[in-house]
């Protein structure tokens, strides 16, 4: 079996002034991309030939694990921002924010001086747990919550390539932006 690229869930220059079309051009079509043909290649005569990508991220490790966890990082990634995105979480989905941080500036101030502080590149992460609590992880590299058998919800890249296009090194200046993109039906619809 052969993974392909999903589409994007809008148009490349749709989350701009935000994140720019030249951002998405190379995120999702040369980095994201590059992942998934990396698998591809990898997966060939090995156990995950025939696996999804939730048992490649929740079995593997080594180069199968890195490029198949990237590959799903980044799809939902992608689902986790919207054009029409920002503001805050409703539902079921506010209410166990509440029960959890405290309140929902709570949460977005832990999870920003999560993604602000992860060192190096990685991924930051609000997961939910067995009994339906709820988690703010710190993830290097392609670092997936499926490995520690978490429900993700919401997730932010902080890779450089993330980000540096449009904002340098200025991270929190794109994590400042992150939060008027995101796309809350993305985690409100995985509360469940
Ligand atoms: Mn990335």
């Amino acid at each position: 079996m052969s993974f392909e690229l999903p589409a994007l869930p809008y148009a490349s220059d749709a989350l701009e002034p935000f994140i720019s079309k030249e951002t998405i051009d190379y995120h999702y079509g040369k980095h994201h991309n590059a992942y998934l043909t990396n698998l591809n290649k990898l997966i060939v005569g090995t156990e995950f030939e025939h696996a999804s990508l939730d048992e490649i991220v929740s079995k593997s490790d080594g180069g199968i694990y890195n490029n198949g966890a990237q590959v799903w990082n980044h799809s939902f990634y992608w689902k986790c921002l919207s054009p029409k995105g920002g503001g805050q979480a409703g539902g079921k989905l506010l209410e166990a924010i509440v029960r959890d941080f405290g309140s929902f500036d709570a949460f977005k101030e832990q999870f920003t001086t999560a993604a602000a502080t992860l060192f190096g590149a990685g991924w930051v992460w609000l997961s939910k747990d067995s009994s339906g609590l709820l988690h703010i992880t710190k993830e290097s590299n392609a670092g997936n919550p499926l490995k520690h058998a978490l429900t993700p919800l919401l997730t932010i890249d902080v890779w450089e390539h993330a980000y540096y296009i449009d904002k340098r090194n200025l991270r929190p200046a794109y994590i400042e932006d992150f939060w008027k993109l995101v796309n809350w039906e993305t985690p409100e619809g995985l509360y469940v």
